[in-house]
């Protein structure tokens, strides 16, 4: 039996369902309108007979589903994208423009995938051209009776977006304040990949902040917040605490696996550690250069100064 909760009025969360091994346990949410009805994050392939028969189960014809919106297109969020776009072939996918190329022509979304992944990470097939809605933030999309924001949202990806439900005030972050594990309120940054910017992700939880939601539903282990300003506030801190931290390794020369441990130990003092976690990462052989470490950042301090090595 699939968990399904309504947390919001009119929103309806999906599990947590099952991913591919790497990435945490995910949740998408349906947002029902009184004409039409939004899925918010997509998920795996494996994932879509669970999410559609969710959908059964909460009562809502597939006829009215008008669109995926998707934070952003890491692929444990949109791989199965097109067989929900096969399923339900009235609905369009709203993504950030800057991911519409990548969504249409997959390769490099795909091989960046396995670089960090390895085998048997999500993949994805080209999506066609006409079942994308490109969006830059400020666009308002109507369910009828209800509306949501698309709020540009970058720093986490360059192409990430939130989406905010102006019924309930309810916020989607996507990966924006990271990860949130159910019955914690303090996220756990997500700064690993290869084009985080730590200076846009501060800016965007700012901006969050100040539309003063009354909760954040996340994907990733269908966290949620009920104390948003604190969580966002904390995000910047933390992002912030672990900048110094990485930035200090960095020009020590002291190693990816010296620079993750040391992040590892702000995780404990701060309470946001995954319990799986060992002392020691183990980067898979032909892993990404600095793999251990907090890369995404890594490779934003080296582009902004340049003096400052990656991590080996
Ligand atoms: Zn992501």
């Amino acid at each position: 039996m699939i968990p399904i909760v309504e947390v919001a009025k009119g929103i309806f969360r999906i599990g947590p369902l099952e991913t591919f091994a790497r990435t945490p346990n995910t949740s998408p949410y349906l947002v029902v309108g009184e004409e039409r009805a939004a899925i918010m994050e997509i998920g795996e392939e494996g994932q879509v007979p669970a999410l559609l028969q969710a959908i059964r189960h909460i009562g809502v014809g597939y006829d009215r589903i008008a669109y995926f919106i998707s934070s952003h297109i890491h692929l444990h969020h949109v791989a199965g994208l097109n067989l929900l776009l096969h399923q339900l072939p009235q609905a369009k996918m709203v993504a950030h423009q800057r991911a519409v190329p990548h969504l249409v022509e997959p390769t490099r979304l795909n091989e960046g995938t396995f670089a960090v992944w390895g085998a048997g990470c999500p993949s994805l097939s080209p999506v066609p051209e006409d079942r994308i809605w490109g969006v830059a933030g400020g666009e308002i999309i109507d369910l009828g009776g209800r509306q949501l924001e698309i709020i540009d949202a970058t720093g986490h990806a360059p192409h990430h977006l939130a989406i905010f439900d102006r019924l309930t005030r309810a916020l989607f972050p996507g990966d924006a304040v990271g990860t949130i594990r159910l019955g914690k309120e303090r996220a756990r940054p997500d700064i690993l990949p290869p084009l985080f910017d730590i200076e846009r992700a501060i800016e965007t939880l700012r901006r969050l902040r100040a539309l003063k939601p009354s909760v954040l539903f996340l994907f990733g282990y269908g966290g949620v917040s009920h104390s948003p300003d604190k969580t966002l506030q904390w995000g910047e801190q933390d992002v912030r605490a672990i900048e110094g931290i990485v930035r200090k390794g960095m020009r020590q020369k002291v190693g990816s696996q010296e620079i993750g441990r040391r992040v590892r130990a702000y995780y404990d003092q701060i309470g946001t550690r995954e319990p799986t976690e060992d002392e020691e990462v183990v980067v898979p052989e032909g892993g990404p250069q600095g793999a251990g470490a907090p890369i995404g950042m890594c490779a934003y301090l080296h582009r902004e100064d340049p003096s400052l090595e990656m991590p080996q």
